[in-house]
């Protein structure tokens, strides 16, 4: 089951996907109801889906969860080939991490998958893309083991996450800062329960610019799988129902290529994984758009 969060005539509505339309679960309905509830119970929910129907032609697909997430969680150097590209860009040799290593991207990052990105070059010469698998959190938990990661998964969706890497560089190396851009994370374009997806370590990941495939991956090369991921995320610290958790990127990412290549204003970034979908987003400078509308098309209308 696909679940999505979407506007119509000036509402925001949310509601799942039936091949080319998309049922409301309702007026007022969030999808936050369903994330605790868990996929087992989702056959139910669409049974009692009584709200409009859609097509989705009709409808504009927004991020599934809005700025009032609490935060994206996000994953570091967790496919080799990106740390090894990485390591051969910087000159500078970082270990294979025995660990996960994790971060946070604030939600205010968040946009659609059809918006477009917001390229602030007063900030960043240097914006990057990295396509990247979403686990979205169900049931919610502390401690939780490596057997029981899965129960807790409620299902999929595609990020891109975007990177200023100039300024990612430039405070203290670390990613808070350079990943945490307003209007630069894609997410999207719907929630794909983990009863559809068994086996999220068997998907295609892609990232394509202008048409060229930059990023092509298995989601079986990640350093630390799922499960290994939720488990260590959850030491100490308790997730929740509707928390995102980036896994990490794959190689072929632009600062890594000879020469570097980054995003330019105009530039089609397409994000996709097998078995979830594909967003499309345009590259949008905000020196360039001089007129105010333009401005404020690409700061995200969460
Ligand atoms: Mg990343």
């Amino acid at each position: 089951m696909k679940l999505a969060r979407f506007a119509i005539d000036g509402t925001t509505q949310v509601g799942w996907i039936d091949s080319d339309a998309v049922v409301s679960f309702g007026p007022g309905a969030t999808l936050d109801a369903y994330f605790a509830v868990g996929s087992d119970g989702l056959p139910a929910i669409a049974d009692q889906a009584v709200g409009a129907r859609y097509a989705l032609d009709d409808v504009d697909l927004l991020a599934p969860v809005s700025a009032s997430a609490r935060c994206l969680f996000a994953t570091g150097w967790n496919y080799r080939s990106h740390l090894a590209e990485g390591n051969a860009a910087r000159g500078k040799v970082v270990e294979e991490p025995t660990v996960p290593t994790f971060f946070s991207k604030p939600a205010t990052t968040i946009i659609g998958p059809f918006d477009p990105i917001a390229l602030d070059e007063d900030w960043s010469q240097q914006f990057d893309y990295e396509a990247e698998l979403v686990v979205v959190v169900g049931r919610p938990g502390r401690d939780i083991s490596e057997d029981a990661a899965m129960s807790h998964v409620f299902g999929y969706t595609t990020a891109n996450d975007v990177s200023a890497r100039d300024i990612q560089h430039r405070h203290g190396g670390q990613w808070f800062k350079g990943k945490g851009i307003d209007g630069t994370c894609p997410l999207g374009p719907w929630i794909v329960s983990a009863d559809e997806i068994p086996d999220p370590s068997a998907l295609v990941i892609e990232c394509v610019v202008n048409g060229e495939v930059r990023q092509s991956a298995n989601t079986a090369t990640m350093a630390f799988s799922v499960p290994r991921l939720i488990a260590e995320l959850s030491r100490g610290m308790t997730l929740l129902p509707g928390d995102m958790l980036l896994t990490g990127t794959p190689a072929g990412v632009g600062w890594a290529r000879k020469p570097p290549s980054f995003l330019e204003d105009g530039d089609e970034v397409v994000t996709r994984i097998s078995s979830i979908g594909e967003m499309r987003n345009r590259v949008l400078s905000l020196s360039a758009a001089t007129a105010s509308s333009d401005r404020g098309r690409a700061i995200p209308q969460a």
